[in-house]
C-alpha cells in the first residue's frame, strides 16, 4: 500500500489564507490590528528560526508582531516583569513565550503569567485542564495538536472510535494531543521514555503520531498496516551534502512506512507548517475574544 501524503505545506497555505481574510475584516470591523507578542529567551538556533518564520507568517497576514528577546541569563524576575507589562498591554493579543527556556528559570510561573485569554500557545495549565474536561471548553488549543486535527478534518480521516497512540507526553505536542484526541472520542494511548515493548502498543494503532525527537523511532514493523501515521518530530542529522551541514528528518522511518500507513505526513513540510498557520488562527482568535466578546477554540467554520 502506497500511502497518501498529507501535504502540510498545500493545507496550511489555505489555512494562512483564511486568517488573512478574517484579520483584514476584522480591522475593518473593528479598526484595531491584531497584534502577537513574541518572547524569545537565549541563542538556542532552532528556536530563533521557529520564532522568524512565526513573525513572517504574522506580517503576512496582517498581524502585528512585538518581538522581545532577552539573553540567556536574564532573570526570573525581568521575565516576569516583561509578561505583566505584556498582559496589560492592549494592542497585545497574543503572547507567545519560545519554548525551551533555559534551566535557571521558572517555567511553569512564566507560562502561568500569561493570561489565559492571550495564551494562544494553550500552554497555561488552565488551558490544558479545560482541553481534557468535557463540558468545558479551553480559551486556545496548542497550536501543534490543533495542526494535526485539521489536517486530519482536511483528509476526511475519523477520529472518534479510532485507537489513537501518542509517542511523548510533553507539555507542547504529546500531552495536549492525546486530551485533544480524548475529547474528540478516541480510545487513547500515551507511549514515553519508560514505555516497554514500544512496537507491541503502536502496532494497535489506527493512529499514530510520533512527538518524541528520535530520528527513525519509528519502523516500519511498528506499523498496524493501513494506519494513518503523523510525524511530530523536527531533528537535524548531520549531512554534508546539504547547504548548512544538515538535513531535517522526523521520528518516523518515512520510506518503511509510507509502505503500509494509508495516511502519512512528511518531515518537513507536514506538521510543521500547521503549527504556524493554527497561531495565526489562535491570534485572530484571541483578538475577537477580547474586543468581540467570543471566539471558539475550535476549528468550528473549517476552511
Ligand atoms: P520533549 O523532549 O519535550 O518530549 C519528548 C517526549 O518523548 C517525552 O515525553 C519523552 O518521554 C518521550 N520519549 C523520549 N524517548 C522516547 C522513546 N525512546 N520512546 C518513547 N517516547 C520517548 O519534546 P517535544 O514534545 O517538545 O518535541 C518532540 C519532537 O517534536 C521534537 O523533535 C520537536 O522538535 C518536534 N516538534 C515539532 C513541532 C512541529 O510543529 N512539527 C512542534 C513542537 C515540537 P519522557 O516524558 O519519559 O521523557
Amino acid at each position: 500500500m502506497a500511502a497518501k501524503i498529507l501535504d502540510g505545506r498545500a493545507i496550511a497555505a489555505r489555512w494562512r489564507d483564511w486568517a488573512k481574510a478574517r484579520v483584514e475584516a476584522f480591522r475593518a470591523r473593528t479598526g484595531h490590528v491584531p497584534g502577537l507578542a513574541t518572547v524569545l529567551i537565549g541563542d538556542h538556533p532552532a528556536s530563533q528560526s521557529y520564532v522568524q518564520a512565526k513573525q513572517n507568517a504574522c506580517a503576512a497576514a496582517g498581524i502585528r508582531t512585538f518581538h522581545y528577546r532577552l539573553p540567556a541569563e536574564v532573570d526570573q524576575e525581568t521575565v516576569m516583569k516583561l509578561l505583566g507589562t505584556l498582559a496589560c498591554n492592549p494592542e497585545v493579543n497574543g503572547i507567545l513565550v519560545q519554548l525551551p527556556l533555559p534551566s535557571h528559570l521558572d517555567e511553569e510561573e512564566i507560562l502561568s503569567a500569561i493570561p489565559l485569554e492571550k495564551d494562544v500557545d494553550g500552554f497555561h495549565p488552565m488551558n490544558l485542564g479545560r482541553l481534557g474536561l468535557k463540558g468545558r471548553d479551553p480559551y486556545f488549543i496548542p497550536c501543534t495538536p490543533l495542526g494535526i486535527l485539521a489536517m486530519l478534518q482536511e483528509a476526511g480521516i475519523p477520529i472518534a472510535g479510532r485507537r489513537a497512540v501518542i509517542l511523548g507526553r510533553s507539555r507542547i505536542v504529546g500531552l495536549p494531543m492525546a486530551l485533544l484526541l480524548l475529547r474528540l472520542d478516541a480510545t487513547v494511548t500515551i507511549c514515553h521514555s519508560r514505555t516497554p515493548d514500544l512496537a507491541t502498543v503502536t502496532r494497535q494503532a489506527d493512529l499514530l503520531i510520533a512527538a518524541v525527537g528520535r530520528p527513525g523511532l519509528v519502523r516500519g514493523e511498528m506499523v498496524q498496516p493501513g494506519a494513518v501515521v503523523i510525524d511530530v518530530g523536527i531533528n537535524r542529522v548531520a549531512d554534508s551534502q546539504a547547504p548548512r551541514g544538515y538535513r531535517l528528518v522526523g521520528d518516523v522511518a518515512f520510506e518503511e512506512v509510507a509502505a503500509i500507513a494509508s495516511a502519512i505526513t512528511p518531515v518537513p513540510g507536514g506538521v510543521g507548517p500547521m503549527t504556524v498557520a493554527m497561531l495565526l488562527v489562535n491570534t485572530l482568535k484571541a483578538a475577537q475574544r477580547q474586543l468581540e466578546g467570543f471566539a471558539s477554540p475550535w476549528l468550528e467554520d473549517g476552511l
